[in-house]
């Protein structure tokens, strides 16, 4: 009995053919042998019934990487029933022959290669016809915490996936906090910041092979003859089947006096959607409510000179160790029970006008810069014009799968839902992309 590998198995080894992936593929076959822990995978792109390219990945010995190489060889340029016949036998006789021990262990690729056949007749029996290069079967617009998970999990899930983001990846948390600790996040013991959730998320997504688009998408229309969205993009038309709404939500204007002369030209009136290295070493004064208003200020601490935090409720209604947190920053002082009366200055803001709602008492505070926490509202704009059903706070209404009232379209995080958690926004974009799965595939 020999134990030796055929020259054709060792040059297959040495110089694999067809390694690697295909990008848009038709579809995948996965097999592994857990006694001998060889992995493989095999993709096809189908045209006309016929294998026109191939790809394999494989983690294994020198006979697994071979097969593997050989059948991609064999079977490229055969019509799906011929390879289906490719058997394990005709791979090792093409290798003019293999080790007996590895004829069981590690001649795969076969099998492989049938789950890809597989694979793709069953996508066809569903009803999941070709997709095009810009067709996709869920398009996410916006890649904040609620984008970015709906896309990793649909991806994941292995549904062709595109996200889209017009601003920064991680959204609104990660541009105007990128050092924040996350600390309520359960599971995540090693605690990260804003910046390392966000690429965290986005390592996910790319190791899904979600398509990740950064651009704005400027219009969205639902086909009138097929059940594909149209979005348009400044370079480019997507089509997608599933639409996620994860546009977030936007600083509302709080129609203080002032606000709209300094709001514009750089004139000193900042909103959480700002870039906050823009308010280094200046006097802040940051006015809301609750949490935002609060975390808002904790952003600041070692960026702004001083910060002068601002309520008119009686308290800001938060847990404890939030307040703790936020009151051991140097050179902030909090005011409770006060009215933000009006925002004045020549040029740029100067003065901040309070009134302290206990005693009626006025007062003036120096400030270069107001940054307003005051409430936020969901960005739904892009569905508005579709007639997208939103309730009396404006965000868009969904039922317990985050479907909306339009056919196929689907809203989370922030632009759907009033409870303001990460946790929550990636909650929804995971229960997004398995109902989206169940329809589309009829699992
Ligand atoms: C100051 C502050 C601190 C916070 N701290 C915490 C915390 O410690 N823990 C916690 O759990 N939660 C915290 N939150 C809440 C958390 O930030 C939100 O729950 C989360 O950001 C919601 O994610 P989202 O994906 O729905 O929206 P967003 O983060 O707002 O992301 C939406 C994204 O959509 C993009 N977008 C919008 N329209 C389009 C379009 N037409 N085309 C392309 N892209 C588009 C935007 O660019 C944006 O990146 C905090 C919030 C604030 C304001």
């Amino acid at each position: 009995m020999s134990f030796e590998y055929s020259e054709k198995v060792k040059d297959h080894f040495r110089n694999p053919r067809n390694v690697g992936t295909i990008k848009d593929a038709d579809a995948t076959g996965r097999v592994g042998n857990p006694v001998c822990g060889d992995m493989m995978e095999i993709q096809l792109k189908v045209e006309d019934n016929v294998i026109k390219d191939i790809k394999f990945k494989t983690f294994g010995c020198a006979s697994a990487i071979a097969t593997s190489s050989m059948v991609t060889e064999i079977a490229k340029g055969k019509t799906l029933e011929e390879a289906l016949e490719i058997t394990r036998q005709d791979v090792a006789d093409e290798l003019d022959g293999l080790p007996p021990i590895k004829m069981h262990c590690s001649n795969l690729a076969a099998d492989a290669l049938h789950a890809a056949i597989n694979d793709y007749m069953e996508k066809q029996e569903k009803g999941i016809a070709k997709l095009e290069e810009n067709e996709y079967e869920v398009a996410v617009i916006g890649g904040g915490a609620a984008g970015l998970a709906a896309a990793t999990i649909s991806s994941y899930v292995g549904l062709k996936t595109v996200v889209f983001d017009g601003g920064q990846w991680g959204g609104m948390l990660n541009k105007f906090c990128p050092d924040k600790l996350i600390e309520n996040y359960p599971g995540l013991t090693d605690k990260m910041t804003t910046r390392e959730l966000t690429q965290s998320l986005l390592d996910d997504a790319r190791e899904q092979e979600a398509k990740l688009v950064n651009e704005h998408v400027n219009d969205v229309e639902m086909e009138i003859d097929s059940d594909f969205k149209t979005l348009t993009t400044d370079s480019g038309i997507y089509k997608a089947r599933m639409l996620v709404l994860a546009s977030g939500s936007s600083p509302a204007r709080s129609g203080i006096p002032g606000e709209e002369k300094f709001a514009v030209d750089d004139g000193g009136i900042f909103y959480l959607t700002a870039d906050p290295s823009r308010l280094i070493d200046k006097r802040v004064l940051v006015y809301g409510r609750g949490y935002n208003a609060l975390s808002t200020a904790g952003c600041l601490g070692g960026i702004a000179g001083s910060i002068t935090l601002v309520t008119d409720e009686a308290s800001f209604m938060v847990p404890e160790r939030e307040m703790d947190r936020v009151k051991c920053i140097e050179g902030l002082k909090m005011l409770t029970s006060t009215t933000l009366l009006e925002i004045q200055g020549a040029a740029k803001v100067e003065k901040a006008v309070l009134e302290d709602q206990t005693g009626g008492e006025r007062m003036e505070i120096i400030v270069d810069a107001v940054v307003l926490a005051t409430g936020m509202v969901p960005n739904v704009g892009l569905m508005e014009k579709l007639g997208v059903e939103v309730d009396e706070s404006g965000f868009v209404k969904t039922d317990k799968y985050q479907r909306t009232s339009l056919d196929g379209v689907y809203a989370i995080g922030n632009v759907a839902s009033e409870i303001d958690l990460l946790v929550v926004a990636e909650a929804q974009g995971t229960i997004v992309a398995h109902d989206a799965y169940r329809r589309l595939r009829g699992g």
